[in-house]
């Protein structure tokens, strides 16, 4: 009998209605002949409000007390929905993530998954014919401490769960209808993506869209998991998240995002020896605090000045660490600019097509949109600019490269032989 994980977000299982909606849904999948385990977050809004609970109290709060508290988010979802199906006459179980051995690091609030153990309980459940109701988001250490996976971790307990019980399929159901071109929200013309590489699909969600947590997409490629993106409101195809063939590479640009969730510093008159970089960037390593783009640049009279954005969240431990190593590295002082976002442009086909970065940036000057900073991966481009034409930069480029309705077509740039893989 085939296996289907299926992972219901929080605003699916936001009220006692909604959760009704998913066991029928559930029930549905088992009707058709498929064993199920339903993979549950917290209810919408539930995990902000024990946050913020825990920051009433200390405001640098994570550790363990606060996993303990956390995870009981998806503790009543899982009861709920295992109560909602035995009620509509399927036979269910809730497992907790110690219950299915979910077994992680110790790293409280961001815990990595080192492997799921309790895989013959799950099985055994299944073969009586029971649901699994797992709660999401939740492991357990080697020393029994109650561990969470970070922020929309339930996405990667769907696909560990997919990878550990070899299922057949692993479906993560949402409020949209899957991955888009770019923001509905900011793009009217954005259209929802069929299939989409996991690389693509990496950088876009490290980029700011939001569909998928990172991790549960790495485990996705590690392991050979394809992630359908599904609406649990609908019944659309949803998006396939897989490996990359060769169709896809036709495409030079699969979407366009932009995240306003960096800061960037500048760094002027430093020394002009590689020891700058070493000891500037080796001291926000040990913190920890993990920098994208990095600029340098010889000023004139021979001084280097640097640039580089880290995640806002680490603004003021970023300010501090790099105020310790100043006159280490004989700099004059540094700027910190708050209001900047950064664009992307994404898509496997950049490996094969010349132009794509010459094109984005002729597009954004057009538009009136200055670029600080530029930085490029083989499938990826990103330019860092004000944060007030973010909303205008993902239109124009959008538009720029065809990705509107009608399909994505392959953006006029030049096609040259495919470039060897590395
Ligand atoms: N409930 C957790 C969160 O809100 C995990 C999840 O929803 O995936 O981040
Ligand atoms: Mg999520």
């Amino acid at each position: 009998m085939s296996l289907i994980v299926q992972k219901f977000g929080g605003t699916s299982v936001g009220s006692l209605e909604r959760m009704k909606h998913v066991a029928e849904r559930v029930m549905k999948t088992k009707e058709q002949g498929h064993n199920v385990v339903v993979v549950v977050s917290a209810m919408a809004g539930e995990t902000n409000r024990l946050v913020s609970l825990a920051k009433q109290i200390q405001e640098n709060c994570e550790g363990r007390e606060y996993d303990v508290l956390l995870a009981t988010g998806e503790q009543i979802s899982v009861a709920l929905v295992a109560m909602w199906l035995k009620k509509l006459g399927q036979p269910a179980c809730s497992f907790l993530g110690h219950q299915m051995r979910i077994l992680t690091d110790s790293a409280f609030s961001k815990a990595r998954i080192l492997s799921v153990e309790g895989h013959d309980s799950i099985k055994a459940t299944l073969r009586r014919g029971e649901v699994v109701v797992a709660a999401g988001f939740q492991g357990v250490d080697v020393h029994g401490n109650i561990t969470t996976l970070g922020r929309g971790g339930s996405d990667t307990t769907a696909v560990a769960l997919a990878a550990a019980l070899k299922a057949d399929a692993c479906e993560i159901y949402t409020d949209v209808d899957g991955v888009y071109t770019a923001d509905p929200n900011i793009v009217a013309t954005a259209r929802k993506i069929d299939r989409i590489a996991y690389e693509e699909m990496l950088e876009l969600a490290s980029l700011g869209s939001k569909v998928l947590q990172i991790r549960s997409v790495e485990l996705a490629a590690n392991h050979h998991v394809p992630i359908w993106v599904k609406n649990t409101f609908t019944d659309n195809p949803g998006t396939l998240v897989c490996h990359e063939d060769h169709e896809m590479e036709r495409v030079v640009v699969r979407g366009v995002s932009c995240s306003r969730d960096d800061v960037l510093f500048s760094v002027r008159r430093c020394n002009n020896q590689t020891a700058t970089v070493v000891k500037l960037f080796g001291a926000l390593a040990k913190a920890n605090i993990v920098v994208d783009v990095i600029v340098q640049n010889v000023a004139l009279g021979g001084h280097l000045d640097l640039s580089f954005t880290v995640p806002k969240d680490d603004l003021s431990h970023a300010r501090e660490v790099v105020k310790s190593v100043l006159p280490a590295i004989g700099a004059e002082g540094i700027t910190v600019n708050n209001d900047m976002a950064k664009i992307s442009i994404v898509g496997v086909g950049m490996r094969s097509h010349a132009g794509v970065a010459a094109k984005m940036f002729a597009v954004l000057e057009a538009a009136g949109i200055s670029i600080h900073l530029i930085s490029t991966s083989e499938i990826k481009i990103s330019c860092v600019i004000d944060r007030k034409h973010a909303e205008l930069a993902t239109r124009v480029l959008h538009d720029a490269f065809e990705l509107g309705q009608g399909g994505l077509s392959k953006a006029r740039v030049k096609t040259s032989e495919p470039r060897p893989k590395r």
